[in-house]
């Protein structure tokens, strides 16, 4: 029965609106255990020297690290952080608080659970392996479409495999949710992460684990990607409208799963490093036979923002760079049994997914 009825935890505290950044230094002060507690500020680069960072409500021994989201988040820089820390300070830190997009926000769920448990972050990819409470742990996005702010999971690229800490211990303590932390992001990657969260709903809305929970979620954060992307709307109800679109779409995604187009970017990740966002987009163009009105609609959206995908993105790959993009994409079964249902294996084939690769 319980995989049947899968009890998930969900972010149990929320703050939102514009300017509710302002109230991160009162909730975090019920959190601290002491002085020699530090909260632990995992900050994305792209904010060095802005006055986002003057806002930080830091105090007696808290650090503010800035880290870059150039690259996905990798298991080795989780133990990395967490070896720094444990070594720096003679107590757990009270918190760790993420500040950024998808990256940041995974980094700070993945430190916040290996400082209580033992070993390397690699060993807990997978779904239920986490043994103790992580610490307290707040999430931040200063972009929105990934959902990883109300997801269970944190992704991350270890040694063989890029897949998620999945885990009742990985979802945030308290998410603050203010719109005018997204106003400076690049148009192209607003579209990119914007698309990751339209896509959760095609995935999930087409998908054969569908359930009245996820629809009405994936349902509400549809329209609101549509109104974004599609309509011409104020730029800060636009930010506002997509924020909340995040959040549902994530949701949706919790009693569901995602699809075809996370699958195989999963792969393209793994071997090319090619991001979530951009890499969602590029498999997706050309999934038309699986999800045909929700690959129309992104055209649609693609025409109106004027974005040009890139192309030849595969056309150097080697033959075994190739396979191993496949086995990847391959390997993600829950995904495919929730696009093409419990006989997906004999709907999809390595041919296949070969030739959709070969036009990216
Ligand atoms: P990101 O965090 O990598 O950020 C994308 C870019 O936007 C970066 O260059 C960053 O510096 C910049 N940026 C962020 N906020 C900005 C701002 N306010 N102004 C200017 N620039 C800003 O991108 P993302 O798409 O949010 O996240 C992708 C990551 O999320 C991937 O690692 C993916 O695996 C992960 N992800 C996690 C989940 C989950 O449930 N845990 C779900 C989907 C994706
Ligand atoms: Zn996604």
């Amino acid at each position: 029965a319980s995989e049947e009825f899968r009890n998930f935890p969900m972010v149990p505290r929320v703050v939102y609106g514009k300017g509710s950044f302002d109230t991160l230094g009162d909730i975090l002060m019920p959190k601290r255990k002491h002085s020699e507690a530090p909260m632990i500020y995992l900050v994305d680069d792209i904010f060095e020297g802005t006055e986002l960072l003057d806002r930080i409500p830091s105090i007696f021994c808290d650090q503010i690290i800035l880290i870059s989201a150039d690259e996905e988040p990798k298991t080795e820089q989780v133990d990395a952080l967490v070896k720094m820390l444990r070594g720096k300070y003679t107590e757990l830190p009270s918190g760790v608080i993420g500040i950024g997009g998808g990256t940041l926000l995974d980094l700070a769920k993945a430190v916040a659970i290996m400082l209580t448990n033992k070993g390397d972050a690699s060993e807990y990819q997978g779904w239920d392996l986490v043994n103790k409470k992580s610490i307290y742990h707040v999430g931040i996005p200063t972009i929105s479409g990934t959902g990883a702010e109300v997801s269970r999971t944190t992704v991350l690229l270890g040694p063989e495999k890029k897949l998620g800490i999945n885990s009742d211990y990985t979802t945030f303590d308290q998410v603050l949710l203010d719109p005018e932390l997204t106003k400076g992001v690049p148009k192209e990657q607003w579209f990119y992460t914007g698309m990751d969260c339209y896509i959760h709903c095609i995935e999930s809305l087409n998908g054969t684990f569908l359930n009245a929970f996820s629809k009405s979620y994936g349902e509400k954060s549809l329209e609101l990607c549509k109104e974004v992307f599609l309509e011409d709307i104020e730029a800060s109800e636009s930010r506002e409208k997509l924020m909340m679109a995040s959040w549902h779409g994530g949701m949706s995604i919790a009693y569901s799963q995602v699809g075809v187009a996370h699958a195989m970017s999963y792969g393209l990740g793994y071997v090319l490093g090619v991001k979530h966002g951009i890499g969602n987009c590029l498999v997706f163009q050309y999934l038309e036979e699986f999800y045909p009105e929700g690959v129309a609609v992104f055209n649609k959206m693609l025409a109106k923002h004027k974005i040009i995908l890139p192309k030849g993105v595969c056309s150097n790959l080697s033959s075994s760079e190739m396979d191993t993009m496949i086995s990847v994409a391959l390997g993600m079964a829950p995904l495919w049994e929730n696009a093409l249902g419990e006989n997906w294996q004999s709907i999809i084939s390595p041919e296949k997914l070969k030739a959709i690769y070969r036009k990216i």
